[in-house]
């Protein structure tokens, strides 16, 4: 079990390009941290300039408080399972496990103690003489995990490891590395361009984006609280409406919406300046009502038209157009509207979120932390 920090890391290739700017994290012993965001952000550099297999170039990475920037992979005590699995096709099972300790000259009685408690923690007992050909993608990612598990790690890194995975065995892996984690223990941080995974494992959530880490909190902080558009349009599923309004005085103005702006929030704006300001409302958020008449008081209400239903058995998602913007709406299992149907919408006042239209940055007191 270990710490791991991150200070003023800067990630700069050979060919001069910065792809990450100084970066400061740090992980707890025994926290399970996710580091999200979309493709070429520089999750997987980060992920691998702590495991070793790339260079720091500027800053400090520690592990326990004691720097492992200089020290070779076999030295940092790091584990970590690809999405590829790297197994050995003509190797067992037990042996795909057992490799790494014997290159590493441990005694045999230990390899084989090893081996079966990780067989044991994974469900993996009854496979252990078969070859990788003769198992399922799950249980090839259980043996990945597997040879993790038997190095008795500091650390345990996991890079995109459910990608190759169809939907189902991937929402049933994710699970078990929830329960993994709560087996050992161990430090971990997993690297993902998904956000569903990232909400569902992570104790806290690194979300990084062109390079930068735009947030760092935990998934009910960056789901309620995004700092900026970006991490606002990136969580959830479907993500944050994000509407950009007219500032006149006091109101928001613009796709046929008129919402008051709440005083602290303009005078975060007054400080920022700018003459928009951009509206965020969570698809739980909007609320559909059969005619304006119906609607709950104090709600800003909006016209609207219905684009496009999806049932999903225990919710309905809606897209509506409103003024020539799209709108998510998530509604109930029953609600089953036509296409081209005017509709009624709301939003309650108190689930909104600002942002300051020009800069992205979060104007809501209660992200403001
Ligand atoms: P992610 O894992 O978030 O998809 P990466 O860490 O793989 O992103 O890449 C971050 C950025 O660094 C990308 O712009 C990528 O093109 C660039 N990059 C990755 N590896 C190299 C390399 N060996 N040389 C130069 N640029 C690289």
């Amino acid at each position: 079990m270990a710490t791991v920090t991150f200070d003023n890391v800067v990630k700069a290739y050979d060919n001069g390009v910065t792809v990450l700017h100084d970066i400061n994290l740090d992980v707890k012993d025994g926290e399970f941290v996710v580091f999200v965001g979309p493709s070429g952000c520089g999750k997987s550099t980060l992920m691998r300039m702590l495991a070793g297999l790339e260079s720091v170039t500027q800053g400090a990475i520690r592990i326990d408080g004691a720097r492992v920037d200089g020290l070779v992979p076999r030295e940092r005590e790091i584990a970590m399972v690809f999405q590829d699995y790297a197994l050995y096709p003509h190797k067992t099972v037990y042996e795909n496990m057992a490799f790494g300790l014997r290159l590493r000259k441990i005694p045999k009685s230990e390899i084989d103690a090893r081996v079966k408690e990780a067989a044991d923690i994974l469900q993996l007992g009854h496979l252990l003489e078969r070859k990788p050909r003769n198992l399922s993608g799950g249980q090839r990612q259980r043996v990945a995990m597997g040879r993790a598990i038997v190095r008795h790690a500091k650390v345990f890194l996991f890079d995109e490891p459910l990608s190759n995975l169809d939907a189902k065995l991937r929402n049933e892996m994710r699970v078990e590395i929830k329960k993994l984690h709560r087996r050992l223990g161990a430090t971990m941080i997993y690297v993902t361009h998904d956000q569903v995974e990232a909400m569902t494992l992570a104790d806290r959530i690194a979300v990084l984006s062109g390079g930068h880490v735009v947030q760092y909190g935990t998934p009910d902080e960056i789901y309620n609280s995004p700092r900026t558009t970006f991490v606002a349009g990136f969580t959830g599923s479907p993500p944050m409406n994000l509407l950009k309004l007219d500032l006149d005085g006091a109101r928001g103005r613009g796709h046929g919406i008129e919402i008051a702006v709440p005083s602290d929030v303009l005078q975060r704006q007054g400080r920022l300046g700018g003459g928009h300001i951009t509206l965020g409302v969570r698809p739980e958020s909007v609320l559909h009502a059969m005619d304006r008449n119906t609607m709950p008081a104090g709600r800003c209400a909006l016209d609207a038209r219905v684009v496009v239903t999806e049932p999903l058995g225990a919710e309905t998602l809606c897209t509506f157009e409103v003024a020539g913007q799209q709108l998510v709406a998530r509604l109930g299992a029953d609600v089953r509207l036509e296409p081209g149907t005017a509709a009624s919408l709301a939003i309650d006042p108190a689930k909104v979120h600002w942002f300051d239209a020009e800069s992205g940055m979060s104007l809501s007191q209660r992200s403001a932390k």
